[in-house]
């Protein structure tokens, strides 16, 4: 039976999980609650289990029988992130979050359940597995880089040797139909830092600025000349994005204050871009300050690095899909996506690829539904039994079965 029927048998029990998880979503890197539903979930299947010590991770390794004792056979990566998001849900599901200020307003929480309906289909078909199975199930995606922390913790060296290929799943709520699944080679998302700059000044009367040092000019000069750097220090064809969506200084009208602070995200997608904003953005604030007689502080935390697509497992993924559900059930994304990804601290090191699922409502345009990370943001459970068929499809025909 195609794997992708298997799924579809299964697919109630799936969406039952993914319910359990969406109405007790939890924030961060110590998900306990879903930790164990998730390990209650494996319970059973021929898995060597073991979770995160610095947070609360799962790790499943499925050795197929089909190796000869000298070589296990090759290593595939499948991930799972875990984590929910602190938005209050407004969807009035009937499984909606039960906890106000924590919602799965990213569908990680069909992640979770894919993942493991992945590894009850593939633990099904252990026998002829030629090869191996890590199932990453992570937590701390959004902002906590959940990622980089399974990989020091062992994840990638989970089955003895290290993986072959990596792949990772992401629904979206809007932009794709229901069913539909997107990728392309080379950068799939973006990479993300944390520009904060703090211009200091000196406060005073708001009637003499002349006998002050005003701060707040020079920072709104700065936020503006960001934007000129970006359209004349960069390739457009390498584009990068800075938006400043933090402000802060003063507290009267009448007040000039001492400094002047604010915060902006910066999203670019190759290395050279990437470090050419950690040089250009620091000078550019220290310098305008200077400018005015003031200093600025100025950090450039890079945070998450673009999420590379290896060309040929983006081509194989894209041909298992064809092959899989059908070549109309595909795209090759002509863009990379703005947002960000942890998954790329594992594609740093292991080549794989980064799928996006269609998880749109019928009853709503994938062009004008909400988007994920929105408090109604609505991921529709028939898009789980294609997540779940796709991972177990990707380790089968990467391991050459199938
Ligand atoms: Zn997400």
């Amino acid at each position: 039976m195609p794997l992708r029927n298997e799924a579809a048998n299964i697919a109630g029990e799936i969406a039952k999980l993914r319910h359990a998880i969406h109405a007790e979503p939890e924030i961060g890197l110590d998900l306990p609650k879903t930790q164990q539903k998730v390990l209650a979930a494996l319970d059973g299947l021929p898995l060597e289990i073991s979770t995160g010590s610095g947070l609360s991770s799962v790790t499943a390794v499925l050795r197929g029988g089909a190796g000869n004792a000298a070589s296990a056979g090759p290593v595939i990566l499948l991930r799972g992130d875990m984590d929910a998001l602190p938005v209050t849900e407004e969807t009035g599901l009937p499984y909606a979050s039960r906890i106000p200020g924590a919602m799965h307003a990213c569908g990680h929480d069909l992640h979770t359940a894919m993942l493991v309906g992945a590894a009850r289909l593939l633990s099904a078909r252990r026998a002829e597995l030629p090869g191996t199975v890590i199932f990453m199930f992570q937590p701390g995606e959004e902002g906590y880089a959940g990622a980089r922390q399974m990989i020091s913790e062992g994840v990638l060296a989970a089955a003895g040797s290290a993986p072959v290929a990596a792949y990772g799943l992401h629904v979206t709520s809007n932009r794709l139909r229901c069913g539909l699944f997107s990728t392309r080679p080379g950068p799939m998302l973006a990479a993300a830092d944390q520009i904060t700059v703090t211009v200091h000044g000196r406060g005073g009367h708001a009637s003499q600025p002349h006998r002050a040092a005003d701060p707040v000019p020079a920072a709104c000069e700065i936020v503006l000349a960001l934007q000129t750097l970006v359209t004349r220090k960069f390739d457009v064809f390498d584009p990068v994005v800075i938006t400043v969506g933090s402000f802060h200084a003063g507290t009267a009208d009448n007040v000039i204050p001492d400094q002047a602070t604010f915060l902006a995200t910066a999203r670019s997608f190759s290395a050279q871009a990437r470090s050419a904003l950690a040089e250009l953005v620091p000078r550019l604030a220290r310098d305008i300050a200077a400018a005015h007689g003031l200093t600025a502080d100025a950090q450039y935390a890079t945070e998450y690095p673009v999420t590379v697509n290896d060309a040929a497992e983006a081509a194989f993924a894209t041909g298992v899909i064809a092959e899989a559900f059908g070549p109309e059930q595909g795209e090759t994304a002509q863009f990379p996506i703005t947002g960000a990804e942890d998954f790329s601290f594992v594609l740093e090191q292991v080549p794989g690829a980064f799928v996006m699922l269609g998880a749109c409502p019928p009853d709503r345009d994938p062009e004008t539904a909400p988007t994920n990370h929105s408090a109604v943001a609505v991921f529709d459970d028939a898009a789980l039994a294609d997540g779940t068929a796709l991972y177990a499809e990707l380790a089968v025909r990467r391991l050459g079965l199938g």
